[in-house]
Formats: C-alpha cells, structure tokens, sequence
C-alpha cells in the first residue's frame, strides 16, 4: 500500500529505456532516473533532519524535479505538501504555521523573503528548487545516495496534505493517506485504460489534486511517458500534440485550443483521450470540440479531499454537462441536505461519497472534519448534483452558491445555461446578492460580445424559458469572470464587489 511500491510494481519493462518525463528543451527522465533520483531526494531529506511523518512543504515552479521531490519525501515517509505558486508571503506563514514543516523549499529567487517567514514559523530547514530544477535542495540531492531503503507505511499513514483550492473561503489541509493516492490511481488508469504506450500531454500545474495526483500518479501507475509542459500555451500544447496520445486539463485548456485554428482532426489523430475537470466543462465546450476534433471529451468529477469521484465513461456515450458515473470503488448517493435522507433518482440534493478514495480529515480541524462526515463514513462534499435515469451524476453547483429567493432554490446552473445558450453571450456566473425583500435577489454576470450586452434583451428572451423566481433581477456585463489558477469561478469575489447591488 506504499505508493511508491505501487510505481515500482508497475515499472514498464526497461526502466532504463522508457521516459517518463520529456520537457520541451529535449531533456529526457527515464524510470530508471525516476527511481535514482527520488532515492537521492529522500536521502538528502533524511540528512536533513526529515523523519517519517514529518511534513516537507514546497511552494516550487514546476520542473521534473518537483515529481522526484514528491516521490523522495514520500519514499522517506514524509508527508509532501505542495503549495500554490501564487501565494504571497502572508499566505505562505500562514500554510507554514498551520503545517508546521520540518523543511520548506521554495525558489531560489525568494529565498531572502521566505527564509524570514519559515524561520518565523519555525521551519528548521529552508531549501531551495527553481524552474530550472537547480538549487540548494537538487544540489544535496546530486551529493546523495542513490539507493535508498524505503520508510515502510503503512495504509492509512499520510502521504500528502493539499490544501483546497480556497474557492469558498479559506483553504483547508486534506488529509490524504497512501491508500488514498494508491488506490485512486490505480483505478483511474484502468478505467482510462492508460498503458505504457501512453504519452500524456501534462501541463497542470503540480501543487493541486489534478495535475499532481490525477495525471501524474495515473501516467506512473502505467509506465507511460509524460511530456512536461511548465504550463497551459495552446501552442505549445498543439505542437506535442502529434507525439501524445492523451491529455488532462481543466475546461480553460479546451476554450483556449478551441481559439487555436491550427486545432483540427489531423492535429488530434494520434490522440486518444482529453479528460477535463476540476470545473464545469460548459455543453458548448463539449460540443465545438467534438465537432472540431472528433474526439468526446471525457468530464470527471473530484475534489481535492477525495481525490477522483465520478468519470464519464471510456467505452460508452460521453455526455455533456455531465461528470458521468460513480468509479467502480466509489459510493456515492444524494441526499436532502438538511436531514441527510437519500434522494429519489432525478433529484438535485446534496452529493455524498464513500470509498478507499476519501481523505483521513481535514488538518488540524477536528470539529470541522466531524461536521463534514456522516455517521456512516459518507463525506459531505458540499456540492449539489442529481444522478438522472440512466445513473450519469450531474453538478448543479455548490451548496455556498445555491441561492435562496423568496424562500425558493435557485440552482445557479439552471439559469446560467440558459444565458450562455443566448446568441452573443460567451459564459455567465449566476449569484445571490442581499436583497431586503427576497433574501437575496438573483443576480447574472455576463461575459458577451458588445451586441448582446443588453440586459433587458437577456431579461426577456429567459421569461418564457425560466419560472418567475428563478429569473435574474439584475444583468451586468463584464470583460471576464474572477478565475483562480485552477480556472475555477470565483464566485465569492464577485458576491464581494456587487454586494451593495440591491441595498
Ligand atoms: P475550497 O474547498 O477551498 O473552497 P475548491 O472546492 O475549489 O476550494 P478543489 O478541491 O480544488 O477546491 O475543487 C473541488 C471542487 O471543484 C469540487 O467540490 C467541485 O465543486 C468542483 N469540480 C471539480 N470537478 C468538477 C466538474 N467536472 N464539474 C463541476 N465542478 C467540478
Ligand atoms: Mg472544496
């Protein structure tokens, strides 16, 4: 259950022979390398004062060095924990001041800056790990031993702790055991049928679930090839794409290869799957790339505290707007939040799952972790979906962002889709704003073209689609909506900037 027993039972033949990361400057990893080189890291961590259990925190640009880092501090029986790119010095005390780290590694350029905070967080080692894979952490590491004798785990032993996103409210630290990472990509890279033969286009980022734990430990488990892009440029991704013959992103990568003319069948040929998550992959998306290409793309639905929940399947009709069934070794029911009784097939309540895939709780927050679990061992994953006749899941939107009007629900789904099926309207994010009469007025943001930015045109083409109370009280246009890294709306930002709209 170690999960780096896991890579090595699943080496491809000739480790020596078989890349496994190729970066666009032509440098080559083999697993041999892959194997040496995460030895010399754990060696180097151990030097350093890591024990196992201990946390080793990186907030690093990604590099191929970054995966033996996390595989080193694992087969050292630590526990990694990546942090965003983006976070500012305060963020960072704060993550290092809840994780309290044995070593933290950051980039060479701000170590001055970043050795303060860890030092005032009482961080006993700083390191450092650049873009370019140099640095005082990869320079012990090429002093190091390359053999290493793993630290044994056990199932339930920490292996990672990710922070949320932070779409909600503050990031919080999951919990994610060996048996949680393992068990979720072994079963992803069978129900993708991921091989050796396998050459993923891998350009996430490395301090989240889907570009760390999905594509990463997925392309692992199979002994396949992935081509190391440092991060999302259409072009690029267009100029690997004959080399590959898979790729992950979120809905972004697809909006931005749809904007590329060079996207096309012959382009996609020797492609045989795109998976896309992390955030709503829009009907329309789904549809132009179908039509471009001729490849379905593939939705799956997860979160960072349970890793992979839901995919569309690889054999079997891909629907849009859906995130498709619960994985074989999933559990997954929708209930009525407020009493927790299962929901007739159909309806829209709360979605719960259970499965080895489930995160071990959220850190350091005990009361939070209790509130967030069922007696009965099903997590409350605080987003609202239906499962429909045919058992496909569907996401109708977070639990935070249901509207309450006049005493009704509103989905913010429901009325988005029907804006952005307007002509001239290019996506919408639909809130809830305080409102004296309503609670809170329903509220549309609307990204269109200058002809279609009229807000009683929109107003009147959804009267006869939507029911009185589901329509918007207000229309307001904007270039963009709030995006944070992971191309997730940022729907707490724009309640924040329009929260006086109705006052
Ligand atoms: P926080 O929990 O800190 O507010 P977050 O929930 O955005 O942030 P992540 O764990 O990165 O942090 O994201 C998980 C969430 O992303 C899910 O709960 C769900 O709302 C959304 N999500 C992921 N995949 C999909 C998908 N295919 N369709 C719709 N939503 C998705
Ligand atoms: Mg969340």
């Amino acid at each position: 259950n170690h999960l780096f027993d896991l890579v090595r039972a699943h080496l491809p033949p000739e480790p020596a022979q078989k890349t496994v990361i190729a970066t666009p400057d032509g440098t080559r990893h083999s697993y041999a390398d892959l194997i040496a080189r995460s030895a010399a890291y754990a060696s180097a961590l151990v030097a350093r004062g890591v024990r196992p259990g201990d946390r080793v925190a990186a907030q690093v640009e990604k590099s191929p060095e970054v995966v033996f880092l996390f595989l080193g501090a694992v087969r050292a029986g630590a526990v990694f924990l990546p942090l965003n790119t983006a976070y500012t010095e305060r963020e960072i005390a704060y993550f290092l001041g809840d994780a309290e780290p044995t070593v933290f590694i950051c980039d060479p350029g701000r170590a001055d800056t970043l050795g303060l905070v860890a030092r005032e967080a009482g961080v006993a080692k700083l390191l450092t790990l650049g873009a370019d894979g140099r640095g005082s952490l990869s320079e012990a590491a090429d002093a190091a031993a390359t053999d290493f004798a793993d630290v044994a785990r056990k199932a339930d032993d920490l292996a990672a702790i990710l922070y949320t996103s932070g779409t909600t409210g503050r990031s919080k630290g999951a919990m994610l055991s060996h048996a949680n990472l393992a068990s979720n990509a072994l079963t992803l890279a069978e129900v993708w049928h991921f091989t050796a033969d396998d050459v993923l286009i891998h350009a996430l980022p490395v301090f989240h679930t889907h570009g760390l734990f999905v594509a990463t430990n997925v392309a692992l488990v199979a002994g396949a090839t992935m081509l190391w892009l440092p991060k999302l440029d259409a072009k690029q991704i267009l100029s690997v794409m004959p080399r590959a013959t898979a790729m992950m992103g979120v809905p972004t990568f697809y909006t931005r290869l749809l904007k590329e003319p060079g996207l096309t069948r012959e382009a996609t040929r020797h492609m045989r799957l795109f998976v896309s998550g992390s955030a709503p992959l829009l009907a329309e998306t789904h549809r132009d790339w179908a039509t471009r290409t001729g490849h379905a793309i593939l939705e799956r639905y997860g979160m960072t505290e349970t890793n992979m929940n839901t995919s569309n399947p690889y054999d079997g009709e891909r629907i849009a707007g859906t995130v498709g069934f619960p994985l074989p070794d999933v559990a997954l029911r929708v209930v009525d939040p407020e009493t927790g009784t299962p929901l007739p097939c159909g309806e829209v309540g709360m979605i719960e799952v259970k499965g080895p895939n489930v995160f071990k709780g959220y850190w350091r927050m005990p009361e939070k972790t209790m509130a967030e679990f069922r007696a009965d061992g099903f997590f409350i994953t605080g987003d609202l979906g239906k499962v429909d006749a045919r058992g496909y899941v569907h996401i109708v939107g977070r639990g935070k962002d249901l509207i309450i009007t006049g005493g009704y629900n509103v989905y913010p789904k429901e009325i988005e889709s029907e804006i952005d099926a307007l002509p001239g309207v290019v996506e919408s994010a639909v809130i809830g704003l305080p409102h004296a009469d309503f609670g809170e007025g329903v509220t549309a943001i609307v990204v269109a073209g200058p002809e279609a930015r009229d807000e009683r045109a929109i107003l009147q083409a959804l009267e006869g689609r939507l029911a009185r109370f589901k329509q918007p009280k207000r229309v307001l246009f904007a270039d963009d909506l709030p995006r944070n890294a992971m191309g997730k709306v940022q729907k707490n930002v724009l309640r924040d900037s329009h929260a006086a709209l109705y006052a």
